[in-house]
């Protein structure tokens, strides 16, 4: 009886989201007796399957916004910081997402973005004078994350600019250094690298460079090869890290790009950061003044300054990568329909959605403390360190599981995760491999160095 009472109530159900007039039309074209003869036959569950199709026809479901920002950090931004977060995003989004796929395929960089970089005007933006704009280490994160969301050999360029070559010249250089340089680099019409890792020396760069410094009178003479230098191809004004002879303690060169005696070659065939030109430096009896060696630089705890800073800018870096894939990785998977349903609907590809948010969420989280600590002035070299190890393994993990969900398209530029993909192995090794600033964090805590 019941089940009679129920089927009627559905057969009712489905009677009132009939429209009659369509009905008139309908039955110009199908055997209506025939069509509701059939509908007479179905069970209840047959009934509440068909009730369902024509509702989910009717309306589309609104579906949640895409927001790799689930614990809504940003909103803790002051409105100027906000505003200019939207300004570097819509940059990366209207003038770098559409182009960055060719580019990084030719291993080419877009010059044409220079110029467009500069009126953003955030060159050294954490630095006081010399044009920069003295906002803070959060601000600075921001726009990493922003730029590596979107591209990550964009955020590298800059952050070689910004961080590694304005930054050594800002923490190591004089006042008439910093006067001469730095006002020009902030408006990127003087583009920098900065050259530490040689071919044999990479980790080991603390106490092993080879690249010599000998000073004669007013002038020193530089000889030595520096490896994986980025921007070196073209950059006007090249940080160079040598060994001094004389007091064997490392020293800092600012050395122009026509310098008699230094060259850059191109590394070829990347499989990440294609569009990041990073060269072999190769310096032969190069002359270089003693007005350009970095005046406050006494030793490698002096270049250690600039890393413990950038690496920081690092970890923001790692989370905008990604955020960017998890983004992509989300939108992709409420689109692809198989098994007759979006993928995002399967249970197993909600596990790895939720996992990627919750790595990137702990990513976001400890980098914002992290700045919180840079601008109070409390950053050691262990909390930089720790950030870049986390971030980085994380990040790694997100954009692998960003791939896996795509299936075979996960591969592809056009769908915006394979880059990542690859991108985040540079990401993972350079500015301190997950080893050495493991090391750093394992001597911080246990008072051992397990250094070599
Ligand atoms: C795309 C890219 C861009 C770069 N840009 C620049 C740049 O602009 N300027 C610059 O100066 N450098 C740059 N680098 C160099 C980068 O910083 C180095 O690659 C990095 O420091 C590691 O050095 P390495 O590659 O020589 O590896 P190695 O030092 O040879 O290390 C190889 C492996 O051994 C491990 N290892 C080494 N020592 C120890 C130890 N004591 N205990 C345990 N494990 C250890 C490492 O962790 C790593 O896994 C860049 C690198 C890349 C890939």
């Amino acid at each position: 009886m019941s089940d009679l009472f129920s089927k009627a109530k559905n057969i009712y159900n489905l009677l009132k989201t009939v429209d009659f007039n369509q009905l008139e039309a309908l039955s110009k074209k199908v055997d209506l007796p025939k069509v509701m003869n059939q509908f007479s036959k179905l069970d209840e569950r047959q009934l509440n399957g068909l009730m369902k199709m024509m509702n989910g026809n009717a309306k589309k479901r609104e579906l949640p916004p895409i927001n790799g920002d689930f614990y809504e950090l940003s909103d803790s931004l002051s409105p100027e910081d906000r505003a200019l977060q939207l300004k570097v995003r819509n940059f990366m989004e209207t003038e770098v997402k559409p182009i960055v796929n060719r580019y990084w395929n030719r291993a080419e960089f877009p010059f044409e973005l220079i110029p467009k970089l500069a009126e953003l005007n955030i060159c050294g933006l954490t630095y006081e004078g010399y044009g920069c704009a003295n906002r803070s280490f959060l601000m600075e994160g921001i726009i990493a994350t922003e730029m590596g969301r979107i591209d990550a050999s964009i955020a590298t360029f800059f952050g070689v600019q910004s961080g590694l070559a304005m930054g050594s010249i800002y923490i190591c250089g004089s006042e008439a250094q910093k006067l001469k340089w730095l006002p020009k680099m902030q408006k990127l019409e003087l583009v920098g690298s900065f050259g530490l890792t040689e071919p044999e020396v990479g980790s080991a760069a603390a106490g092993g460079l080879t690249t010599t410094a000998k000073r004669t009178g007013d002038t020193w003479v530089l000889n030595g090869q520096k490896k994986w230098i980025g921007n070196a191809t073209f950059a006007d004004v090249n940080i160079i890290w040598a060994r001094d002879v004389d007091d064997d303690q490392v020293k800092g060169f600012i050395v122009e790009k026509n310098n008699l005696g230094f060259s850059a070659k191109k590394i070829e065939d990347k499989m990440a950061l294609r569009i990041v030109q990073n060269a072999v430096i190769t310096m032969k009896d190069c002359v270089v003044s003693e007005e350009n060696r970095l005046q406050n630089c006494n030793s490698f705890k002096d270049t250690a300054k600039v890393l413990q800073m950038t690496r920081a800018g690092v970890a923001w870096m790692a989370v905008g990568c990604a955020r960017g894939a998890y983004e992509s990785a989300l939108k992709y998977t409420r689109e692809r329909v198989q098994f007759g349903k979006p993928i995002a609907s399967f249970q197993l590809i909600q596990n790895h959605l939720v996992e990627m948010l919750s790595n990137l969420t702990a990513m976001q989280t400890l980098v914002f403390q992290l700045s919180k600590l840079q601008d109070e002035g409390k950053l050691t070299d262990e909390h930089a360190s720790l950030a870049k190890v986390f971030c980085t393994m994380r990040m790694r993990d997100v954009v692998s599981r960003a791939r896996e969900v795509m299936g075979g398209n996960g591969i592809l530029l056009e769908h915006d995760v394979a880059r990542f993909v690859a991108d985040a192995e540079a990401i993972y090794s350079y500015e301190g491999t997950k080893e050495i600033n493991s090391l750093i964090v394992g001597r911080a805590i246990t008072g051992f160095s397990a250094f070599v």
